[in-house]
C-alpha cells in the first residue's frame, strides 16, 4: 500500500466512516456509485473489487461482464451531505478488466490516455469550467419546468432562493476541497453559474462530477431540483459549460507570449487552429444530446459558428481579456461545450484537437470581429466561417467519418457513442411534437 492508501484507511478509522462509495462514470457521463464496507478497501486498493459491467451503459458486452473497480486514493473525500455518524466517504475508481489492464470503456482512462500523450509532448493540461444550470420547482406545470425565480444576469435578489442555494452549494463544494472562483445568477430565470478554480484536467473532470452531485443534492434539500439540460426552455438561454484551457510546460504557460497579440504564443495559436479544424468532428462529444443543438442554434450567447475571437461572445473559441496582473493567465475559452457533456470525453477531444493543431502546425484563420450571428450566411461563407453541426444527426454523421475522434476515444467508446446516439436520433425522429400539432393539425 502506498502512503495515500494508508492515509485513507487511517482516516476511515479515525472518523468512524462505515460506508465508502466508489464513484465511476459511464460513457455518457452519468455518475455511478457502489458502496463498499471499509474492511474491503485493502483488497480493493491492491486488486480491485469485482462488479458486473454488462449492466452499465457502454461498458461491456455480456460475455466479458466481469470487471473490477480500483479506488484512486488521491480522490478520497468525506461526503458532507450524509450524516456525520456513521460517516460516508467517496473515492473515484478506475475500471479494470479481470487481468488488471484498464478497461477501454472507462472515460477516466480515455482522458488519462489523452493526458499521457500531452505529457509525452511536455505539456500539462489545465481546465477551468463555467458551469451553468437551472433551478426548477419540484413539480412540473403542464409538463414544463417552472424556474424558481424570475431574475436575470448578475441580479441580486433580496431573499433570493438562488442566493441561499449558491451559498449552501459553494460551502459544500469547499468542504469537499473544490475551490469556487465565481458564482452569479445567469441570464435565464432560475439559471445560475458557478465557476471552479482551474485544476489539471483529470482532477477537474472528477470535480465536475462531484459538482453535479452536490448541486443536485443541495437543490433537493432546499425543495427544488437542478438541471444541467442544455436547453430546458425554448426562448430562454441554454446551459453551457464554457471551459478555459491552457497548456503548461513545467511552470511556464505555453500559450503565453508577452508582447504577442493577446499575449498568445504560436503554440496557443496552433492549439486554437486545431480546435477549429476538428470542431465538426468532435461536436457529438461536446454536445451529445438531441437537445444540445437547440442550445447551439437558439441564440442567447451560445455559439453556432466555427470561429475565434477576442471579446466576441458569438465565437466558438474566445481568447479572454489579458489581465496584466495575472501574468501567465493566457488561456483559450471554448464556448460550444454544454453542461450535459461527459467531461472526461469532452476534455479528451478538446485536448486531442489542440495537440493536433500544435503537431501539424495548423494556421490560425483571422479572428471574427463581428457578431457572427448578425452576418448573413453569404458573408460568413466569404469569411470562411463554417457552421457547427445543426443537429445531433449531422454531428454523428460527421463523427462517424473521423479518424481523429476514433483515435482519441478508442474504438470501443467511439462505437458505443455512435450506436447510442443513432438510437437517440431515431427515437427523436419518431416523435410528433407539440410544435407540429400547433402549426399543422388544423391548418393542413
Ligand atoms: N448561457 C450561454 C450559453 O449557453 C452563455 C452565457 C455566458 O456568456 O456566460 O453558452
Ligand atoms: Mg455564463
Ligand atoms: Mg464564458
Amino acid at each position: 500500500m502506498n502512503r495515500q492508501q494508508e492515509f485513507v484507511l487511517r482516516t476511515i478509522e479515525e472518523r468512524d466512516i462505515r460506508f465508502v462509495r466508489l464513484w465511476f462514470t459511464d460513457v455518457l457521463g452519468t455518475l455511478k456509485s457502489v458502496a463498499v464496507a471499509p474492511a474491503e478497501l485493502e483488497g480493493a486498493f491492491s486488486e480491485g473489487i469485482g462488479f458486473d459491467g454488462s449492466s452499465i451503459d457502454g461498458f461491456a458486452r455480456v460475455y466479458e461482464a466481469d470487471m473490477l473497480l480500483r479506488p484512486d486514493a488521491s480522490t478520497f473525500q468525506v461526503l458532507p451531505w450524509r450524516g456525520k455518524n456513521p460517516g460516508t466517504a467517496r473515492m473515484f475508481a478506475d475500471i479494470l478488466l479481470p487481468n488488471g489492464s484498464p478497461s477501454l470503456a472507462d472515460p477516466r482512462d480515455v482522458l488519462r490516455r489523452a493526458l499521457t500523450k500531452a505529457g509525452d509532448l511536455g505539456f500539462t493540461f489545465y481546465t477551468h469550467p463555467e458551469i451553468e444550470f437551472y433551478l426548477f420547482e419540484k413539480e412540473l406545470r403542464r409538463g414544463r419546468p417552472v424556474p424558481v425565480d424570475s431574475a436575470g444576469f448578475f441580479d441580486h435578489v433580496p431573499h433570493g432562493t438562488a442566493h441561499d442555494f449558491r451559498r449552501a452549494a459553494i460551502t459544500m463544494l469547499e468542504n469537499m476541497g473544490i475551490s469556487v472562483e465565481f458564482s452569479h445568477h445567469e441570464g435565464g430565470p432560475g439559471q445560475n453559474e458557478i465557476d471552479l478554480r482551474y485544476a489539471d484536467a483529470l482532477s477537474m473532470a472528477d470535480n465536475i462530477q462531484t459538482f453535479k452531485a452536490v448541486v443536485k443534492e443541495v437543490a433537493l434539500e432546499q425543495g427544488y431540483f437542478a438541471s444541467f439540460m442544455p436547453k430546458p426552455m425554448a426562448g430562454e438561454p441554454g446551459s453551457g459549460m464554457h471551459t478555459h484551457l491552457s497548456l503548461f510546460e513545467g511552470d511556464t504557460n505555453a500559450f503565453h507570449e508577452p508582447g504577442a497579440p493577446y499575449q498568445l504564443s504560436g503554440t496557443g495559436r496552433h492549439f486554437i487552429a486545431g480546435l477549429l479544424r476538428y470542431a465538426p468532428e468532435f461536436t457529438a462529444i461536446t454536445n451529445q444530446y438531441v437537445n444540445s443543438y437547440k442550445r447551439l442554434w437558439g441564440g442567447a450567447e451560445a455559439p453556432a459558428h466555427i470561429c475565434w475571437g477576442h471579446n466576441n461572445r458569438s465565437a466558438m473559441v474566445r481568447v479572454p481579456m489579458y489581465k496584466p496582473s495575472k501574468g501567465q493567465s493566457t488561456r483559450v475559452e471554448v464556448r460550444s461545450l454544454d453542461a450535459a457533456a461527459n467531461p472526461y470525453l469532452a476534455y479528451s477531444v478538446l485536448l486531442g484537437a489542440g495537440l493536433k493543431g500544435i503537431e501539424d502546425e495548423l494556421d490560425l484563420p483571422p479572428e471574427a470581429e463581428d457578431d457572427v450571428w448578425n452576418l448573413t450566411e453569404r458573408e460568413r461563407r466569404a469569411m470562411g466561417i463554417e457552421p457547427l453541426p445543426a443537429s445531433l444527426d449531422e454531428a454523428i454523421r460527421t463523427m462517424e467519418e473521423s479518424d481523429f475522434v476514433a483515435e482519441v476515444l478508442g474504438e470501443h467508446v467511439f462505437d458505443f457513442v455512435l450506436r447510442n446516439k443513432r438510437a437517440e436520433w431515431a427515437a427523436y425522429r419518431d416523435q410528433v411534437t407539440e410544435f407540429e400539432i400547433k402549426q399543422d393539425l388544423r391548418r393542413l
